[in-house]
């Protein structure tokens, strides 16, 4: 279920039409009941398509804008920013009937008494776990996130309480660009330890590093552009094996790593400022080694002198994932371990 925790801060549009409106005005004006001949005839329901032109008229001109957008995109044939834009209304437009009950009780109860800011939420026969959302999002974002509460009763008391990494369903946090393992630059790894000289990555800080050098140092796992879920309520990291939309996954890197920042604007840029800073990194990753001041693995590319040797000894996500274009929902991608 996504959307705000407490709707009286920063209240919306919808927020301040709900503490303005009776719930018997909402059940008179927008409860319908399904039509003939569809599945579920004469059930009351709230209609998904008001809920979308709700929506959409809340930011029309940005509706507008990003369809005239699509118009020259298509004309001037940026394939990758229409599939883009396809992608996002597909998802954007999958909206369904609610029941009444349901969509009645979520106005009353969260949007008029604010049961989940207050605590006061139930569930069945228990209070629902209240869990404070930890917005990983930019500080000034609207705090629309996804949560799943958990109830302390009921039969689902083994279920987790998961919050996206990062602020967009769409692109999941915690990734880097690991296309640039692939270009490990022929004499890089030849340094040899043995001749004297020790390579470049037990001589250098990373900050030290030329651009070339701190490149090399991503061994291609791509693990870094794969989703991952923070237990809100311990903190703990979960890798998923659903891959960001750009990722090739046969090649392990990125489909369109000039443009990332454009298609995935959520695509973390690793620098040597942030790498200590970003804890989901995973174990094996070159720069989250050198930064906690541990040398490079034997299989690693720079070791080794061959950008395959990540795959061979399955240290990549080759194989082992699938595309957020597919997976369905993140929390049924769960791993029990990193990959
Ligand atoms: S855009 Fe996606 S595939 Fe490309 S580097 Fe970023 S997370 Fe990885
Ligand atoms: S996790 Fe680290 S080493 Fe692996 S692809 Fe990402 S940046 Fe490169």
């Amino acid at each position: 279920m996504g959307g705000p925790i407490d709707t009286r801060i920063n209240p919306t549009t919808p927020n301040e039409l709900a503490q303005s409106h009776s719930l018997a005005w909402f059940e008179r004006t927008v409860i319908q009941r399904v039509p003939a001949p569809n599945p579920g005839f004469m059930r009351r329901v709230y209609p998904g398509f008001v809920q979308l032109s709700g929506f959409m008229t809340m930011n029309l001109d940005r509706h507008v804008g990003a369809h005239l957008r699509l118009y020259h995109n298509l004309l001037r044939g940026d394939g990758d920013s229409v599939d883009q834009h396809r992608a996002f209304y597909d998802e954007y437009r999958a909206v369904m009937d609610l029941p009444a009950e349901y969509y009645l009780q979520t106005v009353q109860k969260v949007f008029q008494e604010h049961q989940l800011a207050v605590g006061t939420f139930h569930h069945r026969a228990g209070r629902a776990a209240r869990t404070i959302f930890r917005a990983l999002g930019k500080p000034g974002r609207p705090m629309i996130c996804a949560i799943i509460w958990a109830p302390i009763c009921g039969n689902i008391t083994k279920s987790r309480t998961w919050a996206i990494t990062a602020f967009s369903m769409a692109g999941g946090g915690g990734r880097i660009s690991p296309r640039a393992s692939r270009r490990l630059s022929p004499g890089m790894a030849a340094e040899n330890p043995n001749d004297g000289e020790q390579p470049f990555w037990r001589r250098k800080t990373l900050a030290e590093m030329t651009p070339g050098e701190w490149e090399s140092l991503c061994d291609g796992c791509a693990k870094c552009c794969l989703h991952k879920l923070e237990d809100i309520d311990t903190g703990e990291l979960a890798f998923t094996n659903v891959a960001c939309r750009l990722l090739d996954l046969g090649a392990c890197s990125c489909g369109n790593y000039e443009r990332r920042n454009a298609l995935v604007p959520d695509c973390v840029v690793l620098d040597p400022q942030n790498v200590s800073q970003l804890y989901w990194m995973p174990s094996t990753c070159a720069y989250r080694l050198l930064a906690e001041g541990k040398d490079l693995p034997d299989w690693h590319p720079l070791v080794t002198d061959d950008p395959d040797s990540v795959h061979r000894v399955g240290i990549s996500i080759r194989g082992r994932c699938v595309s957020e274009r597919h997976a369905g929902p993140l929390e049924h991608h769960v791993l029990d371990q990193e990959p």
